[in-house]
C-alpha cells in the first residue's frame, strides 16, 4: 500500500505518455510551444508496462489514468492500454486528451480495455478556440467527443478551464451543450502550472465565480457529499438532476487532504502531488537493472514523504519546476 504520513493512501496512478502537444493551450504552454523531451529519455513501453504492473500488484493502485502532454500522440498507445487492462488484479483505466485523433482511436482504445474517457473542451466557438489553443482544431474535438459516445466510453466526461475575458463568457452554453449531448461537465479553476509562468492569482476565475455564471441560467444543488470521496470535482445537480456539473477548485477550495494521487512522467519520475518540487527517479535505476524490490522501496519513500498539501496559497509559493505538459495533468 502507498500510504503517507498523513494516513491518506494512493490508489490513483497518473501516467503521462508523452510531454507533447498538438495544442498551444495559453494556460498550459507558450505560443511557440516547448522544448520537448529527447526519446531516449522517455519510458519504453516495456519499461512503463513494468513499474505500471509494479503499482498495480504489489502497492495497491486501482486506478491508471493516461495522460500528458497529449496521450493520444503515443504510438502503441492501444497495445499499452491492454498490457495495462490485463494486470489482475485489473485496474480501471481512463484516458485524459484533448480528443484530436479520438475519431479514429475511440474504437481500438475501447477494444484494448479503455474503461473512462475525460475529453478537454474549453469552448465552442471556433475563434475562441484558435485564440485559446492557437490551433484551429475544434471540429476534431466535437467530432472525437461524438466517437467516444459511439465506442460505449460514456458517460464521457468534459474538463473545461475558463480565462477570463477569452472564454468565461462561455460557461452556461458549455454545460447545455454537455447536458444535451449526455456528457458530464467539470470546470477546472486554473492553476499556476503553465510553462510561461502567466498565472495571476486576480485573474483565475474561481470556482464561486464559476458557480455564479451557471447560476444565472440554472439551478445548481449540491450532490450528496458523501458520495464524493477523493474525487476533486465537487458535485451540483443541475436544474433538480439527474444530470450535474462539477466545479474542481483546485486553489480556492484545495481536496489535498482526500488526495489519492502519484504520478509518472513520460521520463519516468515519480511525483507525489501535481505541485511537488522533488521527484524520485525511477527511470535510473530500472535501466541499471534495478529489481522488483528496490522499484518497490523507491515508490513508498515517495509516498511516505507526500506533503500535507499543494501550498498553492502559501507565501512564498514556487510553482514546480516542469510545467504541467510535462508532468501528466
Ligand atoms: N492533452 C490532454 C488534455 O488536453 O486533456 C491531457 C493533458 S492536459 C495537461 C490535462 C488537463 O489539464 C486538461 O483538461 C487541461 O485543460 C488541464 N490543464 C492544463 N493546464 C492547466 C492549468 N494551468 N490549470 C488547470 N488545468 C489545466
Amino acid at each position: 500500500m502507498l500510504t503517507d504520513s498523513y494516513g491518506r493512501t494512493a490508489t490513483d496512478l497518473r501516467v503521462s505518455l508523452t510531454d507533447r502537444c498538438n495544442l498551444r493551450c495559453a494556460y498550459c504552454m507558450p505560443a511557440e510551444g516547448l522544448d520537448w523531451l529527447p526519446k531516449p529519455e522517455l519510458l519504453t513501453d516495456d519499461e512503463l508496462v513494468r513499474l505500471i504492473a509494479l503499482a498495480v500488484t504489489r502497492l495497491g493502485i486501482t486506478e491508471v489514468r493516461f495522460t500528458g502532454g497529449e496521450p493520444l500522440l503515443r504510438r502503441g498507445l492501444p497495445g499499452i492500454i491492454e498490457r495495462v487492462a490485463a494486470l489482475y488484479p485489473r485496474p480501471e483505466t481512463s484516458l485524459t486528451t484533448n480528443g484530436i485523433g479520438l475519431e479514429r482511436l475511440a474504437g481500438p482504445l475501447r477494444a484494448a480495455g479503455l474503461d473512462r474517457i475525460n475529453v478537454s473542451l474549453d469552448t465552442l466557438t471556433a475563434d475562441v478556440f484558435v485564440q485559446l489553443a492557437r490551433r484551429d482544431r475544434l471540429e476534431d474535438v466535437l467530432a472525437g467527443l461524438a466517437a467516444a459516445t459511439e465506442a460505449g466510453l460514456a458517460p464521457v466526461k468534459v474538463n473545461a478551464v475558463l480565462m477570463r475575458g477569452i472564454n468565461d463568457h462561455e460557461a452556461s452554453a458549455l454545460l447545455r451543450f454537455c447536458l444535451a449531448q449526455g456528457y458530464q461537465l467539470r470546470f477546472i479553476e486554473q492553476m499556476p502550472l503553465d510553462a510561461q509562468h502567466g498565472w495571476r492569482r486576480d485573474e483565475m476565475v474561481t470556482a464561486d465565480e464559476i458557480l455564479a455564471l451557471l447560476s444565472s441560467e440554472f439551478c445548481l444543488t449540491p450532490a450528496d457529499p458523501a458520495e464524493r470521496g477523493s474525487a476533486p470535482a465537487e458535485t451540483f445537480l443541475v436544474d433538480g438532476g439527474p444530470q450535474t456539473v462539477g466545479v474542481i477548485g483546485s486553489v480556492t477550495r484545495p481536496f489535498c487532504g482526500a488526495c489519492d494521487r502519484v504520478r509518472l512522467t513520460a521520463d519516468g519520475q515519480l511525483r507525489n502531488c501535481l505541485f511537488a518540487r522533488e521527484e524520485n527517479d525511477l527511470r535510473g535505476p530500472l535501466r541499471a537493472g534495478a529489481s522488483d524490490d528496490e522499484l518497490v522501496a523507491r515508490w513508498e519513500r515517495c509516498i511516505a514523504a507526500k506533503l500535507p498539501g499543494h501550498g498553492i496559497n502559501d507565501e512564498g509559493f514556487l510553482q514546480p519546476a516542469r510545467p504541467m505538459s510535462a508532468i501528466g495533468g
